[in-house]
């Protein structure tokens, strides 16, 4: 096969749950397809590219500097949700259960895969913390000990003297899977059964 077949083929086996054969099977797919459809993949991924960042407050996804959730007038930016990842969010949003707003970690603490506090998104929390802007912080991360270590990290990084409430989700959630592949059912029992963390 040409050499730029082998490169889009190892670029898509980069993606989640795609195989050796699922690569080629896709990278076929795409060339050997109607080309205006391949164009039209380049064109939205160019686009997803230069124009979705960051949510400057929670770390979402978004096209502005707030994503919808933050400058939503319908929700409570009080309570905030923390995940690990945006997959958990659009989980937990999916499951209609939480109408507040959130912050996303992006991972969670790993001395053994070289992650510190500095590669997540937790600097911004607790700055948001610090400057009154939040009633409640509930940890939905997932059930392990890097998760749990996470937490800690947080809540001892947060000032003396804030009035924040810190609660976790109830168990339930498998560990593993996490947040992202829980049902809705589960997640709103976990969400409703929060209980004050320590
Ligand atoms: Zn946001």
């Amino acid at each position: 096969m040409p050499a730029a077949f082998e490169k889009l083929q190892q670029v898509l086996r980069k993606l989640p749950g795609v195989g050796f054969r699922s690569s080629e099977r896709i990278a076929l797919h795409l060339l050997l397809g109607k080309p205006e459809q391949l164009q039209a993949l380049v064109g939205a991924l160019g686009e997803a590219a230069r124009a979705i960042r960051r949510c400057t407050r929670c770390g979402n996804l978004s096209e502005d500097d707030l994503c919808e959730v933050c400058s939503s007038p319908k929700r409570d930016h009080r309570s905030v949700c923390v995940v690990e990842n945006v997959p958990d969010l659009v989980s937990i949003e999916r499951s209609g259960s939480w109408r507040s707003s959130y912050h996303v970690l992006h991972g969670k603490l790993s001395p053994l895969h070289g992650i510190g506090p500095d590669d997540l998104f937790i600097g911004r929390l607790i700055e948001r913390v610090a400057a009154g802007e939040v009633d409640e912080l509930v940890f939905a991360l997932s059930n392990d000990v890097e998760a749990e270590a996470t937490c800690h990290y947080i809540q001892e990084h947060i000032p003396a003297g804030c009035a924040v409430r810190i609660t976790r989700i109830g168990f339930g959630i498998p560990s593993g899977g996490g947040v992202t592949y829980a049902d809705s059912v589960t997640l709103k029992n976990a969400l409703d059964g929060r209980r004050s963390f320590s």
